[in-house]
């Protein structure tokens, strides 16, 4: 059997890992957009802020790759599906066939489309090109503005900081990570950023970049301008279905898939950020790795299933920990606060019908595994609520 695989990102090198595993008889090639080996996407922000170098990034080196017989094509981006004929088209017009074909195109960072957006010194944040352009222009130190206040955009931030930029954060909402965090972890957060010379605009929106030859200084909606050498547009990301779409698939805002990864034919799987599944796309690692390993299991013919579990997420800055799970603003949830502002510490648990539902956690993140698994199993904590925020240890004395 011939399996392609197309893209080499974290779930399409997972995938055609655990086809080759799984089916030592089938023909598994992994065909990339980028020129680099497969690295882990996740570890950029530590590439950036030089805490890892490119090597350490490699997941994949193609010794691993050679010898479990997956044919890796990198800097191979493919043009078009022909589905009637089981092979996709490069761009540079080569037919690879395939019996089972899996799509793990990910996501590109959007580019918001005010004036200035695409002068040179504007950069977004998903590849490892990326983060190059960020290292030369943080080579001569001067002024970065980071637009969006997101997870991405703050790593973004601490890293050019510790490379010797000033940097401004411009959010559109009044506190940091607002998908992870609520408004007071959010406060926190702003404050020991601030410590590290991060600047930030809030409630803030960018109009305009302006610059002739290049970018110079960012334009926000009340007037202010914020020179700026780099700009860097972290504000979110759209999902690679092109592919699919032209080839008469069905998507929605990605691919759809069913349970075990597989679109509308039954030959074509889609896994990670560029699949939809029960209406909804996820933008994390770990939910992608969990997806390539049921399509390989479902290409090898064997029973497999994909059901989500709580969206977890970790703010990547040394000396911050920031970790969150679950439902972090439901209107009809009770909540349980613990703070502690002289060692910036908070905690912030969200219960339902005697359930944790959610988490939020400032400062101190040693307990994220405990109730990552209390929101995933639905546990009642009825029994040792009282004790809940203050950890494992005194759950246990309590239960
Ligand atoms: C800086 C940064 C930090 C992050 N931090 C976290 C984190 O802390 N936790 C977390 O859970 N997630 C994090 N993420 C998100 C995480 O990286 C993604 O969820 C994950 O990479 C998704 O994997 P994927 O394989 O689905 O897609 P991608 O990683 O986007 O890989 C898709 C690959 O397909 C290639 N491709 C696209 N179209 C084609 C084509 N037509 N032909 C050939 N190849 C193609 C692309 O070039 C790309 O290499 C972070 C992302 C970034 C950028």
């Amino acid at each position: 059997m011939r399996v392609l695989v197309i893209g080499a990102g974290p779930a399409g090198a997972r995938c055609a890992v655990r086809l080759a595993e799984r089916m030592p008889g089938a023909e598994v090639t992994l065909a990339g957009a980028e020129a680099a080996l497969p690295y882990d996407r996740v570890a950029l922000s530590k590439l950036l802020a030089g805490d890892a170098t490119i090597e350490d990034l490699i997941t994949h080196p193609l010794p691993m790759l050679q010898s479990l017989g997956i044919r890796y094509r990198p800097a191979t981006p493919i043009a078009a599906l022909d589905r009637a004929a089981g092979e996709a088209v490069t761009a540079r017009g080569e037919r690879l066939p395939y019996d089972r074909l899996v799509l793990a195109t990910g996501s590109t960072a959007i580019r918001l489309p005010f004036p200035g957006a695409d002068l040179p010194g504007v950069v977004l944040y998903r590849d490892m090109d990326d983060v190059r352009a960020m290292l030369r222009a943080a080579r001569s130190g001067g002024r970065a503005v980071v637009i969006g206040g997101g997870l991405l955009g703050l790593e973004a931030a601490v890293g050019l900081a510790h490379r010797g930029m000033t940097v401004t954060v411009v959010h559109a909402v009044g506190w940091p990570m607002e998908r992870q965090l609520d408004p007071a972890a959010g406060a926190l957060l702003t404050r020991r950023l601030g410590t590290r010379g991060i600047r930030f605009a809030m409630p803030a929106s960018t109009t305009a970049i302006e610059g002739e030859d290049r970018a110079r200084a960012v334009l926000l909606a009340d007037g202010t301008r914020i020179p700026a050498e780099l700009v860097v547009m972290a504000v979110g990301i759209r999902p690679n279905i092109a592919l699919a779409r032209e080839s008469g698939l069905p998507t929605g805002r990605a691919i759809t898939v069913d349970d075990a990864m597989r679109t509308a034919d039954p030959a074509v799987f889609a896994i990670g950020e560029c699949a939809e599944h029960a209406g909804r796309c996820i933008g994390l690692v770990a939910p992608a790795l969990e997806q390539a390993e049921v399509a390989a299991r479902a290409i090898a013919g064997e029973a497999a299933a994909w059901a989500p579990r709580a969206d977890a997420a970790a703010l990547k800055v040394s000396g911050t920990a920031v970790w969150s799970a679950g439902e972090i603003a439901p209107e009809d949830a009770e909540s349980i606060t613990l703070r502690d502002e002289a060692e910036e510490r908070y905690r912030r648990l969200l219960l339902r019908d005697g359930r944790l539902i959610g988490a939020v956690l400032y400062g101190d993140t040693a307990d994220a595994g405990f109730y990552l698994d209390l929101i995933t199993t639905r546990r009642s904590v009825v029994g040792f609520r009282s004790a809940l925020a203050l950890g494992p240890a005194f759950v246990r004395e309590a239960a």
